[in-house]
């Protein structure tokens, strides 16, 4: 069974082809800058034809979607001979609201219950149902599945999911902490009940999804009991450009600051000019932080004698303290914790950032293995556990695609 995973933005959209017997890639791919001009690069992976990557005009996702068919079953770029090869499509949908606590066969009403999820994620969800739609146009009859982002935290309870804000907010506009990465904390989290034994009833799990955005969920028994991201990605963690959790009186502040500038323009300040970025001044890439903190890329080392730019070093300090506190609170609320997992592109790559949030913990006597750290994640689990620590440390790269495959093949059969 080979099934198309679809990742669809407001102005992209990414794509992997699976072979389900193998769960390899046989092919992906990125359409950048759709309903603009249009660019798509394609890698054709599983045999040796060569990659398709130039500007292509992109009218609209429909058209996306048929120029990726076109190119995944071309005698060119194609690894598949025709469409029928392709036996189902799973989607990533960034927001199930309160209905959806699994992924889902897609039909006309849950196509309408994803819709009036769209004031709770108004930048992703009605990218999704382009996507959706798109793939409906260009491959009827091919069944597609939802795989939502919130859906593994719809276990987390009341007392972690409830604002305190008046509760009609809840009870009739479905305000509540929602989480995101879910797919995510769901996988990893998985695969580290194997490496605790196998059975997840008992385990108390804290995984850290650092990347672009981050976040952060408390897991015990295999379900999520609590997670940083809120009604929206922009809670919790400062992030590479998001602030996280700040004092929502700042949404005014700023506006005022900036010349009384509208409530959306301060909020795409904490949105896009903050985190990271907005700290250091210099990006919102933790590789060029590193750097201008005078951080050796290769084992996260300070190098000596090299110039340190105070704000690229406060950066990093501030995200590593936000993520030790936030851990910190998680063994609360956990009431304890078996093991501590880091994925994502920082947490899997960056040893300075282990480092530099296990610093923190040592205290509670959880410590990581330096000698271990050292290495740069090479997209394998790591233990970087070290002797007579009160929780295992793993290193355990995310795979959000290959979970999209997996719950589409199941439901389809
Ligand atoms: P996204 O949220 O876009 O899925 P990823 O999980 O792919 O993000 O993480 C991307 C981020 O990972 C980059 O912006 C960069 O900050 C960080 N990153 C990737 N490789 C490294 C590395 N070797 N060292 C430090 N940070 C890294």
């Amino acid at each position: 069974m080979n099934i198309l995973v679809i990742n669809a933005g407001s102005s992209s959209l990414k794509y992997q082809l699976f072979n389900m017997e193998t769960e390899s890639i046989l092919a992906k791919g990125l359409c950048e800058r759709i309903g603009i001009d249009g660019h798509l690069k394609h890698t054709p992976v599983s045999n040796g034809k060569p990659v398709f990557d130039s500007d292509i005009p992109l009218p609209s996702h429909a058209e996306a979607i048929k120029i990726v068919i076109e190119k995944l079953t071309s005698a060119d770029y194609g690894v598949v001979e025709s469409l029928s090869e392709i036996n189902a499509i799973g989607h990533r949908v960034v927001n199930g609201g309160r209905r959806f606590s699994t992924s889902v066969l897609i039909d006309d009403e849950v196509i309408a219950a994803v819709e009036s999820c769209v004031r709770l994620a108004p930048l992703h969800n009605p990218a999704n149902l382009m996507g959706i739609a798109a793939c409906q146009k260009a491959m009827p009859g091919v069944p597609q599945v939802a795989v939502f982002d919130t859906a593994f935290h719809n276990s987390v309870p009341d007392h972690a999911h409830i604002y305190p804000i008046p509760y009609k907010y809840f009870e009739e506009h479905d305000i509540r902490r929602y989480g995101y990465h879910g797919t995510s904390h769901r996988y990893v989290s998985a695969l580290a009940v194997k490496h605790l034994g196998g059975n997840a009833e008992g385990t108390k799990i804290i995984t850290c999804h650092l990347g672009n955005g981050s976040s952060i969920a408390a897991i015990k028994d295999g379900m999520s009991l609590d997670t940083t991201m809120g009604v929206t990605p922009l809670e919790g963690l400062a992030m590479g450009t998001r602030c996280g959790s700040v004092d929502p009186a700042l949404v005014e502040i700023i506006a005022s600051i900036e010349g009384g500038i509208p409530v959306k323009d301060a909020m795409s300040i904490l949105n896009k000019q903050s985190g990271v970025l907005g700290i250091s001044g210099i990006s919102s890439d933790f590789r060029d932080i590193e750097a201008a903190a005078g951080i050796n890329a290769n084992d996260g080392s300070e190098v000596e004698g090299a110039e340190v730019n105070y704000r690229a070093k406060l950066a990093l300090r501030v995200f590593n303290y936000q993520v030790a506190k936030f851990i910190g609170s998680y063994i609360v609320a956990l009431g304890g914790v078996d093991a501590i997992v880091f994925t994502a592109g920082v947490g899997e790559n960056s040893p300075c950032t282990r480092r530099g949030i296990c610093e923190h913990l040592k205290g509670i006597g959880i410590l990581m293995d330096e000698s271990k750290n050292g290495s740069r994640g090479k997209g394998e689990f790591m233990d970087l556990t070290s002797e007579g620590s009160a929780a295992k440390i793993f290193v355990i790269p995310t795979d959000e695609e290959l979970v999209i495959a997996r719950d589409t093949m199941e439901i389809v059969k």
